[in-house]
């Protein structure tokens, strides 16, 4: 029996992060979206391991191509949610390492802010802006991805992840999604940000 994905619980209540994200889009989100990320990686789990025992008949090429779909939206997902931490108790500055860690790559908050907005309100359809960290240059690097899949950022580890899909604003937001971003900076973890950034760099 192959090991399976499970949906880890939101850190927070459903409604802990109005009035920037609604407990509707929350609740959605979490118990439908990420949940069938789970379910997907799952299944084409199952696929493969059927197709390896002769069971079945697959086309691998667009198994694996769900495979890697839905385990990336649920890695991203489990990132992002301990990323935002409840109304009152995100946003504002980072502090410690990872302030002087922006500061150095960036040139300051206000810059890194104003890029990964940047970033996050231009990404063409769905997708994420992420922050990662580089270990070979010993270097923050802020990306877009379009919808989920990784395209050359393999090794990469993920610090900050902003989701963009239109499922993570619109019953809110409708198309605004700048209006989204801009919100969001509210409920920004930065101590989860700064301990993931501890645990990658030496
Ligand atoms: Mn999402």
């Amino acid at each position: 029996m192959a090991k399976t994905y499970t949906l880890p619980q939101l850190p927070y209540k459903y409604n802990a992060l109005e009035p920037h994200i609604s407990e509707q889009i929350m609740t959605l989100h979490h118990d439908k979206h990420h949940a069938a990320y789970v379910n997907g990686a799952n299944a084409a789990l199952d696929k493969l391991e059927k197709a390896r025992a002769g069971q079945l008949q697959i086309d691998v090429r667009a198994v694996l191509r769900d495979l890697s779909f839905n385990i990336d939206g649920h890695k991203l997902h489990a990132i992002f949610w301990p990323n935002m931490a409840p109304s009152g108790k995100g946003g504002g500055m980072p502090g410690g390492k990872l302030s002087d860690k922006i500061s150095q790559d960036f040139g300051g908050f206000d810059k890194f802010k104003a890029q990964f907005s940047d970033a996050a309100k231009t990404v063409e359809g769905s997708g994420w802006a992420l922050l990662l960290y580089d270990q070979e240059i010993d270097t923050l690097v802020i990306t877009q991805i379009e919808k989920q899949n990784f395209m050359h950022l393999a090794e990469l580890p993920i610090l900050l992840g902003l989701d963009v899909w239109e499922h993570s604003y619109y019953l809110q937001y409708l198309n605004d999604r700048a209006k989204y971003v801009d919100a969001w900076w509210n409920v920004a973890n930065w101590s989860d940000v700064d301990s993931r950034l501890s645990k990658v760099r030496k």
